[in-house]
């Protein structure tokens, strides 16, 4: 039986080497770069980004002058169209015109007939004076039937000709809307690369941003521009060997992982724990970093987003990384790149609906404590984070000395 224990227990401490060894092993890749690279992929995206803003000029103009096509097209196509309604109404007073003199060469035919009979001088009479003016009407008559005869073959041409034109201009409008159907599905990609472009943009934007405080970070840290992130980091962040708990007094009321949500119901994955206590929305109730190290984060913007007020912190401890996340603030007390101990108030509790600065994912006074083994940055606990620490996720209660749910303590260090 002792000898089974004993090579279990010397089993376990190998594995634990290993473990270890593995974990050391891995840290380095983590943040392996020298500040000089990470200077030179800032001049990269930098890059990158004035080229997308190029695009993004291109691409707005290019959007200008089909949108200035489309919209000569437009009013050609009304052109048209009002070309068209003029032809239809010439053919139509053509036509009418050409009913009138075909009346009038009826008419006159009716007169020659007439003349033209044996028994007709009589008839022709009246209207004429006397024989020589009948001559004379019948030699007119004559010439206005072929004069009638000619308008409205003239007629019948131009109506063709109007016809003519209006078919020309029916296609010319065909041609067009195809054109104009074909400029508007180019316009719905160009939109789509804009938008494109735009959020791409946003993202180059942020990542910038991230860069560039995380060089200032490093260089007021005093970092050597060939030193790698993780060698200096060791160096100037504050070393230390146990975590503590953030509050002088408390108790759990919300262990991390899978539960049901106090605000919608659903079950979710709980990255934190949840504390309170009796004074937990006093205006004055502290709350302490776990451990020394440097503020990497702070957002006191009062705003209602989810986790409200926030604090990250990066540490060392024992020769390892960790950051710690501090949730639903009513005020913060520390900046950006400050360094803290264990003892330093990094802010007040809050999260509770009464007060002014209540966030959404909150239902009562209490502090939302994250903790993690990969550094801060945007995606990881970042602003762009609704979520808070996911790479690297450690629960705080298996890390930090807490006692059961609901049991109260009065201190930061006593075992439980
Ligand atoms: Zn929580």
């Amino acid at each position: 039986m002792i000898r089974l224990r004993n090579s279990s227990k010397i089993l376990f401490q190998i594995l634990f080497v290993v473990c270890l060894l593995i974990s050391n092993f891995y840290i380095p890749e983590v943040q392996a770069k020298t500040l000089r690279e990470m200077r030179e992929e800032l001049e990269e995206l930098k890059e990158k980004y004035a080229n997308n803003q190029l695009q993004i000029d291109l691409t707005e103009e290019e959007i200008e002058q089909t949108e200035a096509r489309i919209a000569s097209i437009r009013t050609t196509i009304l052109d048209i169209q009002e070309n068209m309604y003029e032809l239809r109404n010439t053919i139509e007073q053509l036509n009418q015109d050409i009913i009138v003199k075909e009346e009038e060469i009826k008419d006159i035919l009716v007169f020659f007939q007439v003349a033209n009979g044996e028994n007709s001088y009589l008839e022709y009479a009246f209207g004429a004076k006397d024989f020589t003016d009948f001559i004379y009407r019948l030699a007119v008559s004559e010439q206005l039937t072929s004069y009638n005869n000619e308008l409205v073959e003239q007629y019948k041409k131009d109506i063709e000709e109007s016809e003519r034109k209006t078919e020309e201009l029916k296609q010319q409008e065909v041609d067009l809307n195809e054109e104009r159907d074909d400029l508007e599905v180019e316009m719905a990609k160009l939109g789509d690369r804009l938008e494109e472009l735009d959020s791409d943009s946003l993202s180059i934007e942020e990542q910038l941003a991230i860069m560039e405080s995380e060089i200032e970070l490093y260089t007021s840290l005093g970092c050597g521009e060939d030193q790698t992130i993780e060698q200096c980091s060791a160096e100037v962040l504050p070393p230390d060997t146990t975590m503590w708990r953030p509050t002088p007094t408390g108790y759990i009321s919300g262990y991390s992982g899978w539960r049901v949500s106090p605000i919608d119901g659903d079950t979710e994955f709980h990255h934190g724990l949840d504390m309170s206590d009796s004074g937990a929305n006093w205006d004055d109730y502290p709350i302490y970093s776990i451990a020394n190290g440097i503020v990497v984060y702070v957002d006191n913007s009062n705003t209602s987003t989810c986790g409200g007020n926030k604090v990250y912190i990066q540490h060392y401890i024992n020769g390892q990384f960790y950051t710690s996340g501090y949730w639903h603030l009513r005020d913060v007390t520390v900046e950006e790149h400050q360094v803290v101990t264990k003892n330093t108030q990094i802010g007040v509790m809050g999260g509770y609906p009464a007060t002014e600065y209540w966030d959404e994912c909150s239902t009562g006074a209490h502090l939302h404590l994250e903790l993690s083994d990969k550094p801060f940055n945007q995606e990881n606990g970042g602003s762009e984070s609704i979520y808070g620490l996911r790479d690297g996720f450690l629960r705080p209660e298996l890390n930090i000395n807490f006692p059961s749910k609901g049991v109260y303590w009065s201190d930061r260090t006593t075992k439980y």
